[in-house]
């Protein structure tokens, strides 16, 4: 360690974690950036950021480093390459460019040649960067006239009259600035705070440190900001990265506790009559995941205490039959079952599949008062609204069911919602509006929630709220979560996978379309297809429903497919804005094969089971995520036939994030694979709302690389929270936590 880090404690002037900036050092806390007397005092600027305190200062983690030892000299360059160098100023030129802008030239030389750095409309730019000051720039190297430069540069006048902090050690930190304040300014204030900081204690439990062979936080915080090689930097880094996700962890893992040990949940009767039939009368074999994944379920539901399971599997790999045997578990033991799905259709979609799926068991829909299969015209009269008296006697082993969505209005749904008050259905698919309405069940005590591909991670806990005690819920996604992820945003789950699709799936062939050429020709497969008895889908969906310009393209080009394209085919299409009874109607329709085409300006309606269905044409692709384009190609594929995906890319060729979306998506079927892909691409922010979803903010832990620190910080939490549930022998960490993190972990502990 370098000198300056001297444990300074007991002397009058020692700081405090939570003593104010302004505190470290006056003269540099209000300090002025800019020209002379313009501009707010550092301290102010940093309170901006919302950099108040010392300990805030030193969480202001750099976010990247000059290597001296990695710095080139002007004449080792290479075009293209990120560079760091470091020279002298030996001209700067002021001028203004033929549309009258600023633009500032500097001249840098290090004896090995001379390179540009170029500022646009930031005239000041030549006061700062004047003639015989030392910088060190970092930036993309490019030629320009024939003269090198550095593009996107970043530049650091070294040296003057301050402590030269770049000479005292090897790395020098560079800081995010902002406007009015300069890295260097906060490089100072953080190397003062340090220096007069006495030893910074250590909240973790020193065994646990130990074992892990981590540094102490104390060095960890020192290091992180002013390490003397790179090895001291990776190990302090790796010691606040861990910080991070063992607050996570602890978190997950109190609750996690606290759900299984305190509460009493139903214990279910897995296997009986009804799972039996339903195995018995499948029209399928089911796959091994399957019957490992309906054992793993039956298994949890069966427990005494309230079950958390999150069924992860691809579309198409088969977790309705999972659902319903869980369903089945929860009736045959004389209790209610619920299946919420995001949507309308899709809610429709799953009381089809789950009624054919419950045909053999004997299952009655109270609305058609018929046997599952035999879809008879609704409410014929009030006379007719008694069950007939041949099925009143076969009720006691029959079960009823019943579809609840926006759609079903007036008697029928007084009907189903009194039925579900009463405890005479057995079983309700609806959406999720089905919780938040005036629904009171008799007796609720599963949930399945499909989600598809939204994370919305505490909806469950409104379905909960439905139950009278605990209710066991099965969340069931797909879009396969990044296993990361499954261990610490979903980490209180148990996750139970769909890992293999039914045999004698087809694949799908993906391919991306950015020429005329390349549309023409999709538009001649989905005419094949179509030739061959096939059935197509394109979506052509406003990202963003709120965007009314977005919308109306959609609903023009689907206009335009319509009349100008496929004139000759049957074309059904499905819009944003259609009332529930409408879209269930072309769903029903397209469904039958009653239509060749179906064109959707919207994208999560899609969500349908169509076997027949083998082309997927997706417009303007570069706009969805990777989820959403994964969900979408799911549609197909679902059959007997090979089926095509086309993804338009109408992105610019510098939209690397899209280019490299649609790529993954013409590479790999493999949902796993694009979930990985996606959490790289997007990074956890971005996943989530991490003040929505309650989780700590991570600043260096990223959970798309650090699954071995993921691992470890887990198992350690874990047997934390086993030897001290109530963490009452570890006050000073949750004192910790609680500071740091602060609202943002009061749901973890508060399950
Ligand atoms: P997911 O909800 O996981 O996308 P589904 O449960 O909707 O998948 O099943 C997709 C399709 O595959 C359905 O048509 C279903 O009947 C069929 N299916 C499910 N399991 C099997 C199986 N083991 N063998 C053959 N087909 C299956
Ligand atoms: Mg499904």
């Amino acid at each position: 360690m370098v000198e300056p880090f001297t444990d300074v404690s007991g002397s009058p002037s020692a700081l405090a974690l939570d003593s104010p900036v302004l505190h470290v050092d006056r003269k540099l806390a209000t300090r002025r950036t800019g020209l002379r007397d313009k501009g707010e005092e550092a301290h102010v600027i940093l309170a901006g950021m919302g950099i108040l305190t010392v300990g805030d200062l030193l969480r202001h983690y750099p976010r990247r480093y000059i290597d001296r030892s990695a710095v080139e000299r002007i004449g080792d360059l290479r075009l293209g390459e990120q560079a760091t160098v470091i020279a002298r100023v030996q001209k700067t030129v002021n001028r203004l460019t033929r549309r009258r802008q600023s633009m500032v030239t500097v001249t840098l030389a290090d004896g090995s040649g001379t390179l540009d750095l170029t500022f646009f409309n930031q005239p000041w730019a030549a006061g700062i960067y004047k003639e015989g000051l030392e910088l060190a720039v970092s930036g993309t190297v490019t030629r320009y006239r024939g003269r090198l430069q550095l593009a996107n540069q970043e530049a650091e006048v070294l040296g003057g009259d301050e402590r030269d902090l770049v000479h005292t050690g090897r790395i020098t930190p560079v800081h995010r600035a902002s406007e009015g304040i300069t890295t260097r300014t906060i490089r100072e204030l953080v190397f003062s705070a340090l220096e007069r900081l006495p030893t910074i204690p250590d909240p973790m439990p020193s065994e646990l440190l130990d074992a892990e062979g981590l540094d102490g936080l104390d060095i960890a915080l020192r290091r992180v900001h002013f390490p003397e090689d790179a090895e001291q930097l990776a190990r302090a880094i790796e010691r606040l990265k861990f910080d991070e996700l063992f607050t996570l962890e602890l978190g997950v893992a109190f609750r996690k506790h606290r759900l299984e040990s305190e509460r009493t949940g139903v214990a279910h009767q897995a296997e009986g009559e009804l799972t039996a039939r339903l195995l018995a009368t499948l029209p399928f074999e089911p796959t091994k995941a399957q019957t490992r994944a309906i054992e793993e379920v039956g298994a949890a539901m069966a427990a005494g205490r309230p079950m958390n399971v999150l069924l992860q599997g691809d579309v198409g790999s088969g977790k309705t039959v999972v659902a319903v045997s869980a369903c089945l578990s929860a009736i045959q033991s004389g209790h209610q079952a619920a299946v919420m799905a995001p949507t309308e259709v899709l809610a429709t979609q799953h009381a089809i599949s789950v009624a054919a799926l419950l045909e053999g068991v004997g299952a009655i829909d109270v609305l058609d008062r018929g046997p599952a299969s035999s879809r008879a015209p609704h409410g014929q009269g009030s006379l007719l609204e008694e069950l007939p008296p041949a099925q009143h006697e076969q009720e006691g082993d029959s079960i009823t069911y019943a579809l609840l969505t926006a759609a079903v209005t007036g008697k029928d749904r007084a009907r189903v919602v009194s039925g579900i008050a009463e405890g005479s259905v057995d079983l309700v698919i609806g959406t999720h509006a089905l919780v938040q309405e005036a629904v009171s069940f008799a007796d609720l005590t599963l949930a399945v929630i499909d989600e598809q591909h939204r994370f919305g991670l505490h909806q469950r806990m409104a379905l909960k709220g439905k139950g009278d005690g605990e209710i066991d819920v099965l969340i069931m996604t797909a879009t396969p979560i990044p296993r990361t992820l499954a261990l610490t945003y979903y980490g209180d789950l148990d996750v139970v996978v769909l890992d293999e699709l039914p045999a004698g799936r087809q694949p799908i062939g993906t391919a991306a379309a950015r020429s005329e050429e390349e549309r023409a020709a999709a538009y001649d497969l989905v005419r094949r297809e179509v030739g061959a008895g096939r059935q197509a889908f394109v979506v052509c969906a406003a990202i963003d429903e709120g965007n009314r310009s977005q919308v109306r393209a959609a609903e023009a080009e689907a206009e335009r497919l319509a009349t100008e394209i496929f004139p000759d085919l049957h074309v059904e299409l499905l819009h944003g804005r259609m009332r529930p009874k409408d879209k269930d109607r072309v769903m029903d329709a397209f469904r039958a094969g009653h239509a060749d085409l179906l064109i959707s300006t919207t994208v999560i309606e899609v969500g349908v089971d169509v076997p027949n269905a083998t082309v997927m044409l997706v417009e303007n692709a570069e706009r969805f995520g990777l989820a959403q384009l994964h969900q979408l190609r799911g549609r197909i594929g679902r059959g007997e036939h090979v089926s095509y995906c086309v993804l338009f890319d109408e992105s610019e060729e510098t939209n690397q994030d899209a280019r490299a979306r649609i790529e993954a998506m013409t590479r790999t079927t493999d949902g796993f694979e694009l979930a990985d892909e996606d959490l790289k691409l997007r990074g956890e922010g971005t996943l989530f709302d991490t003040k929505q979803s309650g989780m700590p903010d991570l600043k260096l832990a990223r959970l798309a690389d650090d699954l071995d620190l993921v691992k470890r910080a887990r198992a350690r939490a874990f047997d934390l929270i086993d030897d001290d549930p109530d963490l009452e022998d570890h006050r000073a960490l949750v004192d910790e936590l609680r500071d740091r993190f602060e609202d943002s972990i009061a749901w973890l502990f508060s399950a």
